[in-house]
């Protein structure tokens, strides 16, 4: 058993070449999308002032209270713990939407960030501390119309994904905070002379953030529930028409939902709409992705009042998703070709061989040790190549080389000079131009 301080720390994990297919392909589907519906791609700090979330997301929302990895500088005068490293990126971009003065952009802005979030978190199946997700944001204007095309990018996303008939969107509108207010009194109210009957737990929320008693795993408080005002009951006109004109637009382009009254999300931010694309097969509360409007929040850190709606999703779960359904990504780390060689001096010519493939798209691998030509051939057979060149002692001497086609076992032999053109032809101009980089490396994956 190795020492536990060289393994991972608990709940979180290597992204290994054979998971980074995935990801690759997830990245691609997301950017894609948001390309298309004009979405601009944002970075933000994987830290940022934990005032930040503490405000944005609420001080009481597990999140916050529970989860937020705290950083700071042991090495300070005064050892600090002024940070936290992000748990979602929707606080941290209304954060850099205010700094930079994004409201004298062209309104609504449109923005999209992929990458790392910290939570601490109860490791459990899809659920870790550090996470990859993809997340959008459309601040600076208020429409339905917006919230349900936000909806659609994201529906198109987990389509081509081909995990979409896996899950289902579950969509509710939690009204305004006037509408929540009023609501927890009322379930204040109700459970007067009931606390005791509370977990402790839930007896705590009921005092600091009564709505998050809605989401309760705990039996008692779920019986307790069943009698108690509901939040619908609270929530206004206003709302209701706006989650009615969602609804229609999200008929009008074909995105099928589950109205779900229970659906209030764990953070303090949003207002009306919030939606989560939820697992079908287990019926259980294990969420892919989610969001919602947070009109609020942009004021709460500083900024004048400003709309905004916005959506993440987890890319383990993604990937879980994808496996699970037997949806294989496209794999380009594929080596195309394994160059083998004898002699000092045919090891030269395949030096610039090598070089040249690669140069013109081929993805070729080059034993370059001193090995034997057998062993060589071996080594490509483990790298799953499909084609071989051969340079030995005796092709150097009449300038050929030898092509062998590693599947069908065959080969044959060739004008030195002949090989680059014989390979380019076997490998296709379509495999080969999506990996050339071309007019500033367009056809080169981003990250
Ligand atoms: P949330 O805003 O908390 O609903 O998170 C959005 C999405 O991020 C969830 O639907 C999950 O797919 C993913 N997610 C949240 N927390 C975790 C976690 N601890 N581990 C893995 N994925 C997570």
């Amino acid at each position: 058993m190795a020492d536990p301080l060289f393994r991972t720390p608990k709940g979180t994990h290597d992204v290994l070449p054979e998971d980074h297919v995935y990801m690759t392909f997830i990245k691609k589907a997301v950017r894609h999308r948001a390309r298309q519906a004009g979405y601009k791609r944002i970075d933000t700090p994987m830290f940022e002032y934990r005032g930040i979330f503490e405000r944005g997301i609420g001080a009481h929302t597990d999140i916050v209270e529970k989860e937020l990895f705290v950083v700071g500088s042991p090495h300070a005068e005064k050892a600090d713990q002024d940070f936290a490293l992000r748990p979602e990126f929707t606080a941290g971009i209304c954060r850099s939407y205010i700094e930079h003065a994004m409201d004298q952009l062209p309104q609504p802005v449109e923005l999209y960030a992929i990458g790392q979030c910290f939570r601490h978190d109860r490791p459990q199946k899809g659920r870790y501390r550090q996470f990859h997700q993809f997340d959008f944001e459309i601040i600076g204007l208020k429409d339905p119309s917006l919230d349900a095309q936000m909806i659609h990018v994201l529906s198109n996303i987990l389509a081509d994904l081909k995990i979409l008939d896996r899950l289902t969107l579950q969509i509710n509108n939690i009204g305004v905070a006037e509408n929540r207010k009023a609501f927890a009194e009322a379930l204040k109210e109700y459970f007067i002379g009931k606390e005791r009957h509370l977990p402790e737990l839930d007896r705590k929320r009921l005092q600091t953030s009564p709505l998050r008693l809605l989401d309760s795993k705990e039996e008692d408080t779920r019986i307790l529930l069943k009698n108690a005002p509901t939040l619908a009951q609270f929530v206004g006109d206003d709302s209701k028409l706006y989650h009615a004109t969602v609804l229609e637009y999200l008929q009008e382009l074909g995105v099928p939902f589950v109205e779900n009254a229970g659906l209030v999300r764990g953070l303090d931010y949003y207002t009306q709409t919030v939606f989560e694309y939820w697992d079908r097969s287990e019926g259980a509360q294990n969420a892919v992705g989610g969001g919602g409007r947070y009109d609020a929040l942009i004021e709460l850190l500083g900024g004048k009042p400003t709309p905004g709606v916005g959506f993440a999703c987890g890319m383990e779960r993604i990937v879980w998703h994808m496996k699970e359904a037997g949806i294989q990504a496209p794999n380009k780390d594929q080596v195309d070709i394994f160059v083998a060689q004898l002699g000092p001096e045919a090891k030269k010519q395949c030096l610039r061989l090598i070089a040249t493939l690669r140069d013109r798209g081929v993805h070729t691998l080059g034993a370059l040790g001193e090995a034997s030509l057998k062993s060589q051939m071996r080594l490509a057979d483990r790298f799953d190549v499909k084609y071989c060149l051969l340079l030995g002692k005796m092709e150097v001497l009449k300038n050929t080389v030898i092509l062998r086609d590693m599947k069908a076992g065959k080969q044959k032999e060739m004008p030195f000079d002949e090989a680059l053109p014989a390979v380019v032809e076997l490998i296709g101009k379509k495999n080969l131009d999506r990996y050339v980089l071309k007019d500033g490396f367009g056809a080169v994956d981003e990250d």
